[in-house]
């Protein structure tokens, strides 16, 4: 039996949300923490205690006996350290419950092990997390009990970013600053806030557990290394959008309602293009929470799969040949009375505000194409980006048939007197009902698309954080904004400068508009000709981070210092090159210790067969069998040549000097022999008795889930 509940009673129950601090706060502290939260002033450690006092009666109501700053380290993934509320026995052996506004605003976890790329000597190892108050506290509840969780960022001793909140808290401020400069001139008095908004869309996979268990490659780096293709694969496009079986069905049901107690507004459910993929997205939040949930959900998804006997896979490529999982960031910025600013109205050529927001994109996202190409570079990416599934390397703005001719208008004659409108959808069918079609059609092939009120930058890796793409997009559009308002603002006459200017942008930057097929090659051609960058991997994608220009744009707001975007980039090369590594033991360690011996057996086996049916009936035909034994033969040989190659790059590899060319090297080199020890063992996979290979094969864990 299914169990009843209204979504609308357990939404957010879990959080400290503006509801529980209005109910439980003194009128006082609850405004003083609104100060704080929307004006950003200082927070005094008296109204800390307050808040910190209640919210720790509430946590433990809700069955709290711990709480955790949850942070985002560059790790990729969360992490936490619990401490019980309890105090010190009193003379009465008994324990209080305390919780004080110095624990909730500031916490020191030993941060010498986490990655801070040379910023902190691990003598020195001080870091603090302090209270992001601006994404709500929760209480999760799972097998450790129940835990209040403090969202937090993280820095060094010194006030360097050692996380991804941080830097992403910063660049929210200077998309704020210069957002309201520019609604300014144009007469806007009532906005007194701009945030942007988030909504990323999560695909990811699933399989059975107990097969799950028996890959070490899966167990080891999240992605299958080895693998023949099924029979069938997704060419019958037979799983898009296809009914969702009952045991995925029941998962869904218990993530959804996990998320919803979290107040993670989940909403869209669905089965992806793959095999057991399947993708989920909520409603957009501020894009700081929004960063904070979909950690949520990435944690949801994996810690709910163990509950149905599943295995949630969150990596770009789990399987070679089949197709990917990304994550969809789609943006927009809004204003506190709601206005957003990508919104076009029902005629966008007379909607100048909206036109010179969209020019100052186009000039934002041409001049740092590189810098956001690597805010979307993981290492698992790199199976994905530009490899005709998810978008080109190439980074280029779809704007479709509408905008695209507003742009037209305003290149050719500096004046748009027109916009092309939405028809009437025609069926042919009287039954059904007509609407209005969108004035423009979609393009899944494009990196960054326009949809109707927001862009969807579509480069990010399924397990990435969506914190560092925002962080980028934020920053370079609050830049390209305010080298507008420098140039407007000193204008004598506003509407000609800004007429002069949104034809100025757009001139300057049409060659990043491309509306055709991104998956094509004339595209990567033409992208060529344009001068478009083309970075094919994580590796090439890195440097951006510390060209001229982002040093520039990142320190003019104050959102990273070149030696945090040094520090960075060292931990990114450091990070390609530890994957890389893990994947080439992982493979060492499979094909050593499970397949040769478990081809081997086959052709002792195969050899055994041979000679008694010889020995049986000297006329029989053994051919197959000889040849069975020939080919298996060979293959093994193979397998075991390139597994030593293999065995001697990892080590040359381990041996470099951390950096960029341990990076290039694992990257050119160990990948390079990855790829030609695969090669023998798929072959044998589709050779060897099903019975004797050690592990499952693609179709078993894509098809019987
Ligand atoms: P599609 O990509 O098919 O249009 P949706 O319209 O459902 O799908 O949106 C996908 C994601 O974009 C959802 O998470 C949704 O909440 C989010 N989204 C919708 N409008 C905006 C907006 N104005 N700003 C940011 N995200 C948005
Ligand atoms: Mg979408």
């Amino acid at each position: 039996m299914s169990e009843i509940y209204s979504v609308s009673d357990i939404f957010g129950e879990n959080v400290f949300n503006d509801s529980v601090m209005q109910a439980r706060l003194p009128k006082k502290v609850y405004k003083k923490l609104h100060e704080v939260m929307e004006e950003g002033k200082e927070l005094d450690l008296e109204t800390a205690d307050v808040v910190a006092h209640e919210m720790k009666e509430w946590a433990i109501e809700k069955g709290a006996t711990h709480y955790t700053h949850w942070f985002q380290p560059l790790t990729g993934v969360t992490a936490e350290k619990h401490d019980s509320f309890i105090t010190s026995p009193m003379s009465n052996g008994k324990v209080l419950m305390s919780f004080s506004g110095k624990e909730l605003i500031k916490g020191e976890p030993d941060a010498s092990s986490f990655p801070s790329g040379g910023l902190r000597a691990t003598f020195e190892a001080r870091g603090y997390t302090a209270w992001d108050c601006t994404s709500p506290a929760f209480v999760r509840q799972d097998a450790t009990g129940a835990t209040l969780c403090i969202p937090t960022a993280f820095c060094s001793y010194t006030g360097e970013a050692l996380d991804q909140k941080t830097p992403l808290l910063r660049s929210m401020e200077a998309i704020n600053e210069q957002s309201l400069r520019l609604l300014k001139l144009f007469g806007n008095t009532t906005s007194t806030k701009v945030t942007p908004s988030v909504g990323p869309e999560q695909e990811y996979f699933l399989v059975d557990r107990e097969k799950y268990l028996k890959r070490k490659d899966l167990i080891f780096t999240g992605r299958t290394l080895f693998g023949a293709m099924p029979p069938k694969g997704q060419e019958m496009d037979d799983h898009y959008f296809g009914a969702i079986r009952e045991r995925i069905g029941a998962y869904m049901k218990d993530v959804n309602k996990e998320l919803w107690k979290l107040g993670v507004s989940a909403k869209t459910q669905h089965n992806e293009v793959a095999p057991a993929q399947h993708e989920l997205a909520p409603i957009y939040a501020e894009c700081n929470v929004a960063v904070d949930h979909n950690q949520l959900t990435m944690e949801t998804l994996k810690k709910v799969a163990g509950r149905h006997g599943l295995q949630c896979l969150l990596h770009e490529k789990p399987f070679a040949g089949v197709n990917g999982s990304g994550k969809h960031n789609n943006w927009s910025i809004t204003t506190d009375d709601g206005i957003n600013l990508l919104d076009p109205g029902a005629t966008p050529h007379e909607n100048v505000q909206f036109l010179l927001v969209l020019t100052c994109i186009l000039k934002a996202i041409d001049k740092h194409s590189s810098l956001l190409r690597a805010s979307a570079a993981d290492v698992g990416n790199d199976h994905r980006l530009g490899a005709n599934e998810a978008p080109p390397a190439i980074l280029s703005v779809y704007l479709g048939e509408q905008l695209g001719d507003v742009i037209s208008q305003l290149i050719s004659t500096g004046t748009a007197t027109h916009s092309i409108s939405g028809t009437k959808l025609e069926t042919g069918v009287k039954t059904l009902p007509d609407f209005m079609k969108d004035a423009t059609d979609r393009n899944r092939t494009s990196p960054f698309a326009f949809t109707g009120n927001k862009f969807e930058f579509r480069m990010v890796g399924s397990q990435d954080s969506v914190a560092q793409p925002n962080v980028v997009l934020n920053t370079i559009v609050a830049e390209a904004f305010a080298e507008a308002c420098d140039a407007l603002e000193k204008a004598d006459d506003f509407e000609l400068a800004v007429h002069d200017l949104i034809k100025k942008y757009a001139t300057e930057h049409q060659r990043v508009i491309f509306n055709g097929n991104g998956y094509s090659d004339e595209w990567v051609e033409e992208a060529e000709k344009r001068g478009l960058p083309n970075i094919k991997s994580m590796v090439d994608a890195i440097p951006a981070y510390v060209a001229p220009e982002s040093v520039t744009a990142f320190e003019k707001f104050g959102v990273f210092t070149k030696t945090e975007l040094e520090s960075r980039v060292e931990i990114e090369y450091e990070t390609y090159a530890k994957t890389i590594n893990i994947e080439a033991r992982s493979m060492i360690d499979i094909a050593g210790k499970q397949i040769i011996p478990a081809v081997i057996k086959y052709t002792t086996v195969l050899a055994q067969s041979l000679s008694a049916v010889q020995g049986a009936c000297p006329d029989a035909d053994v051919s197959v069998q000889t040849e069975l034994l020939t080919e298996t033969s060979a293959l093994l040989s193979d397998t075991k040549i390139a597994l030593a190659k293999l065995e001697d790059l990892a080590e040359k590899g381990s041996a470099m000097e951390e950096g960029r060319e341990q990076a290039v090297f694992y990257r050119d080199e160990v990948k390079a022999a990855m790829d030609e020890l695969r090669a023998p063992v798929d072959k044998l996979e589709m050779l060897v008795d099903k019975d004797m290979w050690p592990m499952p094969s693609y179709g078993d864990l894509i098809f019987e889930v």
